[in-house]
C-alpha cells in the first residue's frame, strides 16, 4: 500500500498537479557540499570500476571504529534495504518466521513473504505509548523463528525504545537462541542523541547513510555482523549487486567525518518540525510524541483510507496507517518539507479533520 500511494502521486504530478509530499520517507536536507565534491573528484580520477563486494576497506575500517568491531565484520550494501533483504535471505527458509513489532515498515513483511517465510506481527498500541509487551514478544517466538527485527526509532511512529527496553529484547532473543536484527536507519536522529550501537553477539546491525546525510538515492548502507556472515553476504553481493559504486563509498567516508555536526543540525530541524506539528494538530488529533526523526503517526476517529484520498485531492499526500499493519485509523505524516510548506500542509490536514 505504501508503494501504491507513491505511484499514485507520481501519476498526479505527471498531470501537473502540485502535491506537498508528506508521504515520503526521506529527509529534505542535502548531503554536505564537500561530500558531493568527493564524488566529482573520484569520478574524474577514474574511481568508477568494479570493486570489492565487501566494500571499500577504508570505509569499513571507519565504520568498525564506530561500532567497536573489526573491518571484517562490516559489509557495505546497496542501501540498508538490500542489507536487510540479504541477511534475511541467508537465514530464512520456507516456513521460517521473523518477528516484527508493529506498526512496522512494510518492507520487512514483504521481504519475509518474498522469501517464502512469514512475519509474526506483535501489535503495539499508541494508547500505551507503543511500549513493548515483553511477555507477548517472548511467546511469539517458536522453533521456526529466525529473527526479531527491532527498528528503534521506528518508522512510522518515531518511537525510540530506551536502551533498557532494547537490551530486554536482545536478552529474550539470546535466551531463545535467535538473532535480533536492529534496523538503525533513524538512530542518528534521536532527539536524545544516542551513542553508536556496539557490535555484540546475536545482534545484526543494519544502518544507512540515507536518512542521516540526506543520501537516500545514493544507496549506501552497511551491516555489522559476525565474520562468517559477512563472508556469506560478500559472496551474495558478488553474484547480485557486485559493489556499491566506489565513488559513492569514498564520499561516504567524507560524510562520516562530519557525522557529529550533521546529526546535531538534523536533530534541531526535526525537533522544530515535530513541535510545529504538535502545535497545529494537537487540538484535533491524538498522537504519541516523536522521540526522533521526521514521522508522526496520529490516530483519527475513523478509518483513514478515504481521508487520505480526500487530502490528496486538496494537494497534500500522507500514507494511510494500514500500510504499516493493523492501524486503519492512523496516518503517517512525514515532516520532511520546509517549515513554510509544512505549516500550510498541516493546516490543511487540521481543516479537513
Ligand atoms: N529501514 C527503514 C525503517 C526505512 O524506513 C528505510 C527507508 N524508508 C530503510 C530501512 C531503507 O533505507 P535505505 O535502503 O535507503 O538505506
Amino acid at each position: 500500500m505504501l508503494y501504491e500511494t507513491f505511484e499514485k502521486i507520481y501519476a498526479l504530478e505527471k498531470q501537473g498537479k502540485e502535491i506537498t509530499k508528506l508521504n515520503v520517507g526521506e529527509p529534505d536536507w542535502r548531503p554536505p557540499a564537500n561530500v558531493i565534491q568527493v564524488v566529482c573528484d573520484a569520478l574524474r580520477k577514474g574511481k568508477d570500476k568494479y570493486s570489492s563486494s565487501a566494500g571499500v576497506y577504508e570505509l569499513r575500517e571507519k565504520l568498525a571504529e564506530l561500532h567497536g568491531c573489526n573491518a571484517k565484520n562490516i559489509v557495505i550494501t546497496t542501501g540498508s534495504k538490500w542489507g536487510i533483504y540479504a541477511l534475511l535471505s541467508l537465514h530464512m527458509r520456507a516456513g521460517d518466521n521473523t518477528i516484527v513489532l508493529s506498526p512496522h515498515w512494510t518492507a520487512y513483511d514483504l521481504i519475509c513473504k518474498q522469501l517464502g517465510g512469514q512475519t509474526k506481527i506483535v501489535d503495539l498500541k499508541m494508547e500505551n505509548k507503543f511500549a513493548i509487551d515483553f511477555n507477548k514478544l517472548e511467546s511469539a517466538i517458536d522453533s521456526n523463528t529466525k529473527f526479531i527485527i527491532l527498528n528503534s526509532p521506528c518508522n512510522p511512529t518515531s518511537k525510540a525504545w530506551s536502551e533498557g527496553e532494547e537490551q530486554e529484547v536482545i536478552s529474550i532473543a539470546r535466551k531463545k537462541g535467535i538473532i535480533v536484527l536492529v534496523d538503525d536507519a533513524y538512530r542518528d536522529l534521536c532527539f536524545d542523541a544516542r551513542k553508536e550501537r556496539k557490535f555484540e553477539d546475536n545482534l545484526f546491525i543494519v544502518n544507512t547513510f540515507s536518512k542521516t546525510f540526506g543520501m537516500t538515492g545514493w544507496r549506501v548502507g552497511y551491516v555489522v555482523v559476525p565474520e562468517d556472515i559477512a563472508k556469506r553476504l560478500t559472496s551474495l553481493n558478488n553474484i547480485t549487486t557486485t559493489n556499491v559504486p566506489v565513488f559513492l563509498q569514498l564520499a561516504a567516508i567524507k560524510a562520516l567525518e562530519q557525522k557529529t555536526k550533521v546529526t546535531a543540525k538534523a536533530r534541531v530541524v526535526c525537533k522544530k518540525r515535530a513541535e510545529l506539528a504538535s502545535n497545529i494538530l494537537n487540538k484535533k488529533l491524538i498522537f504519541s510524541k516523536p522521540d526522533a526523526g521526521f514521522y508522526i503517526f496520529p490516530k483519527l476517529p475513523v478509518e483513514t483510507i478515504n481521508f487520505v484520498n480526500k487530502l490528496l485531492d486538496s494537494g497534500v499526500a500522507v500514507v494511510p496507517g494500514a500500510a504499516f499493519g493493523n492501524y486503519n485509523q492512523h496516518i503517517r505524516i512525514s515532516l520532511s518539507v520546509d517549515e513554510k510548506k509544512l505549516r500550510l500542509a498541516l493546516e490543511k490536514i487540521a481543516e479537513l479533520l
